[in-house]
């Protein structure tokens, strides 16, 4: 067959070549080990924890070594697309601290090795595909999918292995004038490689690709047979072949994805050596796992897990740098040690390796994260914070905004407890600190928890009256309990805990029964940080018409 009149044939329009784009797309010229990675991040709408997972490993990777990182719209899949996804994905990767050094952005492209939007492509695609055509190592193919189900019937009564290729890939056997004949009568056709691999698969002489893998180290794997789809009836590539097109052209030296690609490695390794190109670094990541409520792992599912969305970190207010912080945790195994010794440097400090990544799936843990991010959170400052919740509240809570009128009162409140010896960590994440604060403010004080039961109703008053009588703003501390202890005792409340313990029937209650009634009054609540510092925010008028309005 002449394979250089078969691609004219189905390639009339392509007119550069190869070299053009080796010309145009020259090795970068970068320091030694530098690395050059990317994200492709297909753009659906919903960019997930997966991506933020994967783009903080492809962000440190390049960073570390004096390389870069670009961003690569992957919409070949047109089926996918949503209008707006990108700008949500460069927003939120930007909010948690990904930058990207080129590719798309909301204003066009940066960079030299561009279009780095796929559907741009097309072009450049085809130009591959008719080199491989040009070399016999493609062909058109026209089996419909009723032909095609047909085939897989039979294999499956058979129990052979599924799909196109051997015997089963009829068109490798079509001649220049049978082919030209179906294109002449418009029938649709597919560009598929003409796989070397051998289908027995089941002997001893089975074929295994081996490939280093920068996470799971070597990957030995039977070589691919299949003669996969590249380019789709509408001239549109298969992920396989714009993966491989792509990273040749771009220039990336490491690929970082989900383990879910791990199948179709064998379809690349045989797809860059058909290109004649050398393969990156793959490095395929762990599955994100959670425990369920039975105790078993599982994958992250999009539909029973909102917390695999990125958007419910945002909505629910985590910290970048508490999320960034966590991600490290479950990305590298040394990276909590590391923490503790260094408990003060700032992240990038830390030196990120493939190697020291699980390979078997990451634990994600919703409850790790807010431990991880109260530590966050007491190291900054409360303007700091005060700002963060600000431009949340903007965004997620307009309603709230009021709170950030006054900044020292803020500030006061977001620094509660935070400067003694053993801090308190009560902030997590934005939504639960407006509600964990919210008695702060008039408005959004509630009454939420009951009275202690050891504490009759008709004393309710006559502790809050002796209460606001004895009250004196100016008080210390201890002159202010002291105040409560002999509110408790006249009324028959044992002065401490122990004594009431020791003699419950001497007494109603003891004096932690007599201060919640103070503290519920003041917040609403049973539990809350330390009373005394609480008014001293809360200053003495609202201190007393708190009080009072509950006598
Ligand atoms: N577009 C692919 C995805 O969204 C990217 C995989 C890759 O990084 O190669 O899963």
């Amino acid at each position: 067959m002449d394979y250089k009149k078969l691609g004219d044939l189905l390639f009339p329009n392509i007119t550069k070549t190869p070299e053009d784009y080796e010309g145009m797309y020259p090795k970068r010229e970068l320091p030694e080990g530098a690395k050059v990675t990317r994200l492709g991040p297909s753009p659906t709408g919903f960019i997930h924890l997966g991506n933020l997972y994967g783009a903080f490993v492809d962000e440190r990777l390049a960073h570390q070594s004096g390389g870069l990182f670009y961003l690569r719209i992957e919409d070949t899949d047109d089926k996918r697309y949503v209008e707006g996804a990108v700008e949500i994905i460069i927003n939120s990767l930007k909010f948690f601290g990904i930058n990207f050094d080129e590719g798309a952005t909301m204003d066009g492209d940066i960079g030299r090795y561009g279009d780095y939007t796929q559907s741009h492509r097309g072009e450049i695609y085809q130009c591959y595909a008719k080199k491989l055509i040009e070399e016999g190592k493609a062909y058109p193919c026209f089996l419909t999918e009723e032909e095609i189900s047909e085939i897989r019937e039979k294999q499956e009564a058979e129990k052979l292995n599924p799909g196109i290729y051997g015997q089963y890939a009829k068109c490798r056997q079509l001649s220049l004038e049978e082919i030209e004949e179906n294109i002449k009568a418009g029938k649709p056709y597919v560009i598929r490689l003409k796989s070397d691999g051998n289908p027995d698969q089941t002997g001893d002489d089975v074929r295994r690709i081996k490939v280093e893998d920068a996470i799971r180290g070597t990957l030995e794997m039977p070589e691919n047979f299949q003669d996969v789809v590249i380019l789709k009836t509408t001239g549109i590539p298969t992920y396989h072949f714009a993966h491989v097109v792509d990273d040749h052209l771009m220039r990336t030296t490491h690929v970082v994805r989900g383990a879910e690609w791990l199948p179709s490695l064998p379809i690349h390794v045989e797809l860059f050596e058909k290109l004649g190109w050398e393969a990156p670094v793959y490095c395929h990541t762990a599955q994100l796992m959670k425990l369920d409520e039975e105790g078993n792992k599982r994958k992250l599912s999009k539909r029973k897990d909102p917390e695999l969305s990125l958007d419910y970190y945002r909505n629910q207010g985590y910290h970048p740098a508490a999320v960034r912080e966590y991600l490290l945790t479950i990305l590298n195994s040394n990276f909590e040690e590391w923490r503790m010794d260094n408990p003060d440097e700032p992240i990038d400090a830390f030196e990120f390796t493939t190697d020291k990544m699980s390979n078997s799936g990451a634990l994600f843990d919703l409850n790790k994260l807010n431990d991880i991010s109260k530590d966050v959170l007491l190291k900054l400052p409360a303007s700091e914070i005060f700002d963060f919740l600000k431009s949340w509240a903007e965004e997620f809570k307009p309603e709230i905004i009021h709170i950030f009128d006054d900044r020292a009162y803020l500030e006061r409140i977001l620094d509660l407890g935070r400067n003694d010896n053993k801090p308190r960590k009560d902030l997590i994440y934005a939504q639960q600190i407006v509600e964990f604060i919210s008695y702060f403010f008039d408005d959004m004080l509630k009454i939420e928890d009951e009275m202690p039961a050891e504490v009759p109703a008709e004393d309710i008053p006559a502790i809050l009256k002796a209460y606001l009588e004895s009250y004196n703003h100016a008080d210390d501390q201890s002159q202010w309990f002291d105040k409560i202890r002999s509110i408790a005792t006249e009324m028959g409340y044992a002065a401490k805990p122990k004594d009431f313990k020791k003699h419950p029937e001497e007494y109603k209650g003891h004096v932690g029964h007599v201060s919640t009634v103070i503290r519920i009054a003041l917040m609403g609540r049973a539990q809350s940080p330390d009373v005394w510092e609480i008014q001293q925010i809360l200053g003495e008028e609202r201190t007393r018409e708190r009080i009072g309005s509950r006598i």
